[in-house]
């Protein structure tokens, strides 16, 4: 799958298993939210954000509306093996909101605003509002000239 939005543009492409994929870990962690990052590459004309992967978070803290994970030592060593193995790195993160949608919080907003501070400057935050019995629906949304843009 591939979206885009009218005003950026930077395309995200991604395999719809990674939504399956998430769905699985988030059933884990019910009621709590659940995230991690979403590792790739981009296309050579930089016009494509390719997500290859993604990982859960190896430490984090979480509740029923909060999650915030942790690069711990473990956490840096693995995006090091990633990138020298597989030539990719990382493009953003993604996490989800259980029982809501995926429309994103003030927290949510700040903390892609601090990424866009670091190496990557469009960092995408990929949220999967869901329930028990499955996605209701996901969100890509990319940090953009100070604003964050939804994917729809
Ligand atoms: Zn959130």
């Amino acid at each position: 799958m591939v979206k885009s939005n009218n005003k950026i543009g930077l395309e995200i492409e991604y395999d719809d298993n990674l939504l399956n994929e998430l769905f699985e870990i988030a059933l884990v962690h019910y009621p709590n939210e659940i995230g991690g990052y979403l590792l790739g590459k981009y296309s050579e004309n930089k016009k494509t954000a390719i997500i290859v992967k993604q990982i859960t978070a190896l430490e984090y803290l979480n509740s029923p509306v909060s999650f915030k994970h942790i690069v711990n030592e473990e956490t840096k060593n693995v995006f090091v093996k990633l990138f020298e193995g597989e030539g990719i790195h990382y493009l953003g993160e993604w996490h989800t909101h259980p029982n809501s949608n995926s429309r994103y919080s003030q927290t949510d907003f700040k903390a892609l605003k601090k990424i866009a501070k670091g190496d990557i400057e469009n960092p995408i935050l990929l949220i999967v509002g869901f329930d028990k019995k499955g996605i209701k629906d996901y969100s890509f949304n990319v940090f953009f000239n100070k604003e964050v843009y939804k994917y729809e």
